[in-house]
């Protein structure tokens, strides 16, 4: 998911769909706004894309006031209906109160079950309603109080933004495995997922919220809160093999230059003689372009994307997801023909991508057809946030990497490692004096406690 907040600009709501348009690759199921217009909150939620509802000044018009949050969702908990759709929004004793969240809570089941145990009536199936709910029981008084004392009882993922009568609120959990910045336009700030929401409103890039931060803005400017011990930093590595846009810097780094490092280790690590590179588009293009530097094999637009379908994982259906895939690349006759092709990828999740493309490439021509990934085998699902199939749906969790080339009837295939992968981002794996991350879902190595997965194991 993607989340944007700004307080105290004329037009919020206009400036928040924009932001949402550009974090839409975070999530096309749903969208939603809520603003405050110092009296009263407007509440804007819709199934599908943002440039789809909130284009229309009729529906612009309506969010009204000076602040705003906003939220691009797919679903990782909850299902797909309107009630689920965020930002989420609860009458309180001291007003309206909005929440919007990244992430994914592991401990939400349990939680609930002792909520509603306690008389709590629950109104969506998202782990995020939990938050509300122990906001309302709460001792603090004030919005920032009582959001502390429900984020303190809460495990996982999140980045959260909220919105209250008088400020808008963003919180990291204490490991900061979801991206969280804060930006200016002006004198205004701004709180979202990633950087390219601050570009496309033609905001500055102040700062990275911090693991465990909370950030509070309101009249006064920013105020800086640590609701939360610090506990070292696992900030998600798959955001910057795969998920985030390229052109986001996160942490400091760019995402774009991260995936061409990480691209050309592959070429070091796994390098192999071939006439020409070919991205499997858009998401492979980066690491594509660092492995072609660093082998000194040109580079191809081999394979074609249609860019009016969206990401084929989002879609829910496995019947859908075959029919995304063939809906949305083709082989490029001229580029691939009698060529020996390395493909370079992102991931291999079910592994349906692969074995399409490794198809298609040989239904046109080519001689070999070598696959290379860029990250490491993914074995493990993700709790935090990224939609990762059940652990026996992948690929890599079945079989080793030879009878995955087999299945993907491959000529060779090979992932970065995972020393590859630290060295290409200029870390290190578990040094607490350097960057570290979660990289779970490669190694099963989970930085965060799965308390809800504990109580209800599932089945293998
Ligand atoms: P597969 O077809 O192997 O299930 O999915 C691999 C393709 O989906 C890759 O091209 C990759 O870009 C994309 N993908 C990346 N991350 C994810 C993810 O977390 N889940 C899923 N299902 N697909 C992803
Ligand atoms: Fe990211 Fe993988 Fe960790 Fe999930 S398990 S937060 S996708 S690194
Ligand atoms: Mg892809």
């Amino acid at each position: 998911c993607g989340v944007f907040g700004i307080h105290s600009h004329p037009q919020a709501g206009a400036i928040t769909a924009l932001g949402l348009h550009a974090l839409q690759h975070r999530g096309q199921e749903a969208c939603g706004i809520v603003s405050h217009d110092g009296d009263r909150f407007h509440l804007e939620h819709t199934l599908g894309l943002v440039g789809d509802h909130f284009s229309s000044e009729a529906i612009i018009g309506k969010l009204k006031g000076p602040q705003a949050i906003g939220h691009v969702r797919y679903a990782t908990t909850g299902d797909t209906t309107i009630r689920n759709v965020q930002p989420l929004y609860a009458d309180f004793e001291f007003g309206g109160f909005a929440l919007a969240h990244n992430g994914n809570l592991t401990n939400a089941h349990t939680l609930r079950r002792q909520l509603v145990r306690r008389g709590c009536l629950f109104q969506s199936t998202t782990d995020t309603e939990t938050i509300v709910h122990l906001m309302a029981i709460a001792r603090g008084g004030s919005p920032v109080d009582r959001l502390i004392e429900a984020v303190r009882q809460v495990e996982g993922a999140f980045s959260l933004v909220a919105l209250t009568p008088n400020e808008v609120i963003g919180v990291r959990d204490p490991l900061g495995v979801r991206p969280l910045v804060l930006g200016k336009l002006g004198d205004t700030y701004i709180v979202t997922s990633e950087t390219c929401a601050l570009d496309i409103v033609g905001a500055d890039y102040v700062r990275d919220v911090e693991p465990g931060e909370m950030v509070v803005l309101n009249e006064q400017g920013v105020q800086s809160l640590r609701p939360f011990q610090p506990q070292g930093r696992r900030f998600c590595i798959f955001e910057y093999i795969y998920f985030a846009r390229p052109d986001s810097v996160m942490e400091g780094s760019s995402v774009y230059n991260a995936r061409q490092r990480i691209g050309a280790e592959l070429a070091r690590e796994s390098g192999i003689e071939a006439d020409v590179v070919v991205p499997v588009p858009d998401s492979g293009v980066p690491a594509a372009l660092g492995y072609a530097t660093q082998s000194g094999v040109p580079f191809e637009l081999g394979i074609i994307r249609n860019h009016y379908v969206g990401r084929t994982f989002i879609e829910p259906t496995d019947q859908i997801r075959h029919l995304g895939v063939k809906l949305k690349h083709n082989a490029n006759r001229a580029m691939i023909e009698g060529k020996r092709v390395v493909l370079v990828d992102d991931s291999i999740v079910r592994g349906t991508t692969s074995k399409k493309i490794v198809e298609m490439v040989r239904a046109a021509g080519a001689k070999e057809v070598h696959m290379r990934i860029s990250s490491p085998p993914t074995s493990h699902p993700c709790f935090y946030g990224i939609d990762t199939p059940e652990q026996s749906k992948l690929l890599a969790h079945r079989m080793s990497v030879e009878e995955m080339r087999d299945f993907i009837q491959a000529d060779s295939l090979a992932f970065i490692s995972l020393d590859g992968l630290y060295r290409a981002m200029g870390a290190e794996r578990r040094d607490p004096q350097k960057l570290t991350f979660c990289d779970a879902c490669f190694t099963g190595d989970y930085p965060i406690a799965l308390t809800d997965a504990l109580d209800h194991p599932p089945v293998e």
